[in-house]
């Protein structure tokens, strides 16, 4: 017989944050081909092994197939109603101060629109907030506090138009590989100097020309000396607010704070202050960090004391970890901020969106951020948490007592695609989410394009759509006339409509030109970069030099470095956590695809050869590696990419993949004190043979 072919879906890889286009071809039998989509900007065609590899990663094993209450196969009306009974009566007989969200960057933007508008403006907290917070959260604040607005200014081809690219804590070629691929690519067309800055010798040195490995934590000091030599050469071209401030704060760093030797930080300067189309990009090395706000800032300052910001070439670039982070600060996802970038701390904003909203209970002030958030949980402030398509008991800073703070909570709801996370086994109901290929809605990537995720397979089971789940909520709480969608094109239209007031409150973030989106038009939708208005359309922001502040200026921030906090006796070493090239998150997806696995197969230890001498540690052998929050045995590798004292280990194992090697039960609940985000890249800890 002659099989008609399928016309492939494009749609976007639920990874990284470069959000590659992907066209998805059903195979008839449940299944995906996936290859790169040649027309998305983001990508043109290529894909890493991630992102290839999402065809292996379909099926049901291990899914959620319907809802559970207590462990037992539900209905959905009987576990949608149980969910409703138990909010409200939380808040009437609590406040709404007493329940909480707990979301995910992995969510499309409308099943997060949907969420925030729940508890932002109907049952009346700020109670919500995400996973994103221990991924990009500083550089949301730093943007703030920089520009008045959390604007990323430029685009990945800038990454193709610089002289020099500098990458300070950030792995682009395991954790963002197709961005990694096209400054490859145009290092070797047009000669692109590449600077790594990691205390880690990551596989982006490959390509680096300079790799600078400074002491954990210094890249505050290093940005103040680079801005102090910035103003001694006469490249300050631009007035933004606090310059004086700034750069007296910069020429009082010490060369020594970076623990790099002098000729280094020359070149460094040389190869910064020489290249006037510069770009630096920066990541989880700076941002997971107890003072990640203050070095967002001390890059930034550097951009805007030179105007190397917002034109070809030029800026500083947050690459977000998720597919998308972005779409959720979008949304107001994270629990200081409100819908379409406005800020709830503004009373008009907070009206804004209230009477948008039609809301009946606005919250009138930023909710708990993670890291409180779950020590709100454990003290029994917290009665009732919605934990949607994450996994915290494995995932957030101290997990063993995040882990013991859920199990302890009243009432705790787990949507999810998976059966079984160390998060859902301690649900009492469980949700089942459709997952990637079968969800439909968009993502925002980072550099701000906006693509469709769309739907190629039929939803598993009786797995529902995260909004419609979040909006059944909702009418059953007694609001079905504000959350009344009847599909994704509606929420994104509401969400779009929305936009359009922010945008008349000078947002930056506007896309009301598709308020009034069809659902014909909302599957064709191409990928577009915001701000796309009557008057606006999607490009650099800042080249103009006007800024979102109240003056329309740029505000430096006059920065003081300060090391990371201080190693004992007890626990001698300081652990680095983060990626490896072929896994995701807890693997829920890529640990289902054997290929995916052949990269690195378990957890490790990346241990430096004179740290693992002197621990009478060989090759292969297992450490137990313990902190005050945790303990963890792992395989050590023995390499030199790690530097002495600075052991390395990946955070993807879980209780269900590798029970005794889960490494966020090791890392402490210390927080930057602006962002609220962890200082997950350093946790002391003490290492022994086991
Ligand atoms: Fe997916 Fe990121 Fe790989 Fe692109 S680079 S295919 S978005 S994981």
């Amino acid at each position: 017989t002659i099989q008609t072919p399928r016309p492939a879906i494009r749609t976007t890889c639920p990874y990284c944050g470069v959000g590659c286009g992907i066209l998805a071809t059903p195979d008839g039998a449940g299944g995906l081909a996936v290859a790169g989509d040649p027309a998305h900007p983001a990508n043109g065609g290529r894909l890493c092994v991630k992102g290839s590899a999402l065809g292996e990663t379909l099926g049901l094993k291990g899914r959620l197939l319907a809802p559970r209450i207590g462990g037992q196969e539900a209905g959905w009306d009987q576990a949608l109603d149980l969910v409703a009974r138990r909010f409200s009566d939380t808040v009437a007989e609590h406040g709404p101060g007493a329940v909480a969200m707990y979301v995910s960057g992995q969510l499309l933007t409308e099943d997060y629109y949907a969420a925030n508008k729940l508890m932002k403006g109907f049952i009346g907290s700020a109670n919500i907030d995400t996973n994103s917070r221990l991924c990009m959260a500083s550089s949301v604040a730093g943007h703030c506090r920089a520009f008045g607005s959390d604007t990323v200014p430029g685009l990945y081809e800038d990454l193709e138009a610089a002289d020099c690219v500098v990458l300070v804590g950030s792995n682009l070629a395991w954790c963002h590989p197709v961005l990694y691929q096209r400054l490859a690519a145009a290092r070797e067309t047009r000669g692109t100097k590449v600077v790594v800055i990691d205390p880690r010798r990551t596989a982006t040195c490959d390509i680096a020309d300079l790799h600078l490995p400074l002491a954990a934590g210094s890249d505050a000091a290093l940005f103040n000396l680079l801005l102090a030599e910035i103003h001694r050469r006469g490249l300050v071209t631009e007035n933004p607010e606090n310059l004086a401030e700034a750069l007296a704060a910069a020429r009082a760093t010490q060369p020594a704070a970076t623990g790099l030797p002098r000729g280094a930080i020359r070149q460094f300067l040389d190869l910064w202050c020489g290249s006037t189309r510069v770009v630096t990009v920066y990541s989880q090395g700076i941002n997971q960090s107890d003072s990640g706000t203050d070095k967002v800032n001390a890059i930034l300052n550097c951009h805007l004391a030179t105007g190397r910001i917002g034109r070809p070439g030029m800026g500083p670039f947050s690459v977000t970890g998720q597919p998308n982070a972005m779409g959720g600060r979008e949304v107001g996802g994270l629990a200081n901020a409100l819908a379409c970038h406005l800020d709830i701390q503004n009373p008009a904003h907070r009206d804004a969106v209230r009477g948008f909203w039609n809301a009946p209970r606005m919250a009138s002030a930023p909710g708990l951020k993670a890291v409180d958030m779950f020590r709100a949980v454990e003290d029994g402030r917290i009665k009732a948490l919605w934990i949607i398509c994450t996994n915290p008991a494995a995932t957030m800073p101290e997990a063993d007592r995040v882990a013991r703070a859920i199990a302890g909570c009243d009432f705790v709801v787990v949507s999810d695609i998976m059966a079984r996370t160390d998060t859902a086994r301690l649900a009492h109901v469980l949700l089942p989410a459709t997952g990637w290929g079968e969800k439909n809605g968009t993502v925002t990537n980072s550099e701000r394009r906006i693509s469709r995720q769309r739907r190629s397979l039929a939803p598993a089971g009786q797995a529902r759509d995260d909004w419609r789940i979040i909006a059944d909520v909702a009418g059953r709480m007694g609001w079905g006339k504000a959350f009344a969608w009847t599909g994704p094109a509606q929420v994104f239209a509401e969400h779009a409509a929305l936009s359009g007031v922010a945008g008349a409150l000078g947002g930056d973030f506007d896309i009301s030109v598709h308020a009034g989106i069809t659902a014909a038009e909302y599957d064709a939708l191409e990928p577009f970069l915001w701000p796309r208005s009557a008057t606006r359309r999607g490009g650099r922001f800042f080249g103009d030099g006007r800024f979102h502040t109240p003056s329309g200026r740029a505000r430096m921030v006059a920065v003081t470095p300060r090391p990371p906090q201080p190693l004992g006796k007890a626990h001698p070493f300081r652990l680095n956590t983060g990626r490896v090239r072929d896994h995701w998150h807890t693997m829920t997806r890529t640990g289902l695809s054997p290929r995916l696995s052949r990269h690195l197969a378990e957890p490790f230890l990346e241990l430096h050869p004179q740290d693992a001498a002197r621990l009478g540690l060989a090759p292969a052998a297992l450490a137990r590696v313990t902190s005050p929050h945790g303990r963890a045995i792992l395989r050590v590798l023995v390499t030199d990419r790690a530097a002495p004292g600075h052991p390395f280990a990946p955070i993807h194992w879980t209780g269900e993949t590798a029970p005794s090697s889960r490494i966020d039960a090791l890392v402490g609940g210390l927080v930057d004190p602006v962002s609220g985000q962890p200082a997950s890249k350093s946790a002391p800890v003490a290492i022994r043979p086991f």
